[in-house]
């Protein structure tokens, strides 16, 4: 058949774990854990299980999880989403951003989105017929130019898609930055899809800036957020968004047919990790903190240029002392010839992206990060 989208092929993630597979390589590159979720977790979900929690969930996700998530929102960001109309559970993040994309991208409207991005954004507007609009940022900081972001708004323009903390380049949105996003907005219909997934994975002393704390802008946004990446479990694939009646109303048209609802028994055992344990995400930072600088801490020998990562459990290296290969040719040979599986950045990002830089996850166990570090200091 003619393809819908005869440009894309298979996402990195599947290429480059499957490559390291090959190779017997260490894997720094799909994002996921390789050490397990909290125990209590998993008991509360065998419990519920066994207690028959085994039918459909109400389609907007199961009482007790809304709630907790409401409660959970209230005291980070001082605002509480009301638990019925505006917190929606979905089948991780991935499907959150792509009811959300669905259900706000018309046919000819402009998306802005800002490059390197998340893989899965640009497929779902193309599929709703919309036209991206890609503003590329520069290394090493990453920051939005904001009079240039506000050059690249028109009548059409219809959504805007950020992510804080930033996959693959581990920057951050200010505050700041949310207000001048607000500021270049406020006067047109114009939303917010804001990628937080690592809201639990900043390393910034003042915390993570949510779309959620800005009183203007949380009623444009859809806010989503991965129990994926909270609980080290990227393969129960439970996500949630919160947004207002109208937009939630919008995007559960979507969710609806896309899946109807996800998994009953992990739903209530969420519920209750967040209500037993609030200690768990609380104390994200420093754990991931301590894996972060472990790693870096082991590059310090190497020949790689460590950039500072400030949320996410990912961190940029920059190769130029190493070799002159471009990054996808580089992550290809380091997987075969140094045994390392890494990710490049240029597949986010629609310009040209020249520079040398490449992104290692650091989600993994000292004894994982020492050898994938012994290797690399060869180099
Ligand atoms: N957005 C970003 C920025 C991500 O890094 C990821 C997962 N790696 C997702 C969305 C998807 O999250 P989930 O696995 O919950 O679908
Ligand atoms: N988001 C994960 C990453 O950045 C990968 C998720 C996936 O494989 N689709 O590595």
């Amino acid at each position: 058949p003619q393809s819908k989208l005869p440009q894309l092929g298979t996402t990195i993630f599947t290429q480059m774990s499957a490559l390291a597979q090959q190779h017997q390589a260490i894997n720094l590159s799909q994002g996921f854990p390789d050490f397990d979720g909290p125990d209590y977790l998993k008991s509360r979900l065998a419990y519920h299980v066994s207690q028959g929690a085994n039918q459909y969930a109400p389609m907007t996700g199961v009482v007790p999880l809304r709630a907790a998530i409401a409660d959970k929102t209230e005291q980070i960001y001082g605002w509480r989403p009301d638990t019925d109309s505006e917190i929606t559970v979905t089948a991780g993040a991935t499907e959150a951003l792509f009811a959300a994309i669905s259900a706000l991208v018309r046919p000819g409207d402009e998306v802005i989105c800002f490059d390197p991005s998340y893989d899965s954004y640009a497929p779902a507007v193309e599929l709703a017929g919309g036209v991206l609009r890609r503003i590329a940022l520069q290394p090493p900081a990453f920051s939005v130019d904001w009079p240039l972001f506000r050059s690249q708004l028109s009548t059409r323009t219809r959504l805007v898609i950020l992510n804080t903390p930033h996959n693959p380049t581990a920057t951050l949105w200010q505050a700041d930055d949310f207000e001048q996003l607000w500021q270049a907005i406020a006067e047109q219909e114009i939303y917010v899809l804001s990628d937080e997934v690592y809201e639990h994975i900043c390393f910034a002393d003042q915390g993570h800036a949510s779309v959620l704390a800005h009183a203007g802008l949380r009623q444009r946004a859809i806010a989503v957020s991965s129990f994926g990446k909270t609980y080290h479990m990227t393969g129960w694939k439970i996500g949630y968004c919160i947004a207002p009646a109208v937009l939630s109303a919008e995007v559960r048209k979507i969710h609806q047919y896309l899946t109807f609802s996800v998994n009953t028994p992990a739903q209530l055992a969420l519920a209750d990790m967040l209500r037993a344990e609030p200690e768990h995400w609380q104390q994200l930072p420093d754990f991931y903190r301590q894996r972060r600088d472990h790693l870096a801490r082991a590059l310090a020998t190497s020949r790689f240029e460590i950039l500072p990562s400030q949320g996410t459990y990912f961190l940029l290296a920059d190769y130029s002392a190493i070799s002159s290969l471009n990054d996808v040719e580089f992550c290809q040979w380091l997987t075969i010839n140094a045994g390392v599986a890494a990710i490049p950045l240029s597949v986010f990002c629609a310009d040209p992206f020249p520079h040398k830089l490449i992104r290692l996850c650091f989600a993994k166990q000292n004894a994982t990060l020492d050898a994938a570090a012994e290797r690399l200091c060869r180099l």
